[in-house]
């Protein structure tokens, strides 16, 4: 998801904002003073790596009845 930078033009406050893409045209409004008077700066992504999908792991039942009774 990316993150937006924006600057208030009222307060000349800076702030990032993590929104989805469909959403980065949306208003925004200064964390500070309120105001929609914002610009956007620039934006990033948030690298959040790690997609370590280690599957594969059919259950092997591990309860083998070793029947040692004669
Ligand atoms: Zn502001």
């Amino acid at each position: 998801m990316p993150i937006y930078e924006y600057q208030c033009k009222d307060c000349n406050s800076r702030f990032d904002l993590l929104r989805p893409m469909r959403a980065s045209d949306e208003d925004v409004k200064c964390k500070d003073c309120g105001g929609s008077n914002v610009t956007k700066l620039l934006s990033m992504f948030a690298s959040s790596g790690g997609s370590s999908y280690g599957g594969g792991y059919t259950g092997g039942g591990g309860c083998s009845p070793s029947s040692g009774f004669s």
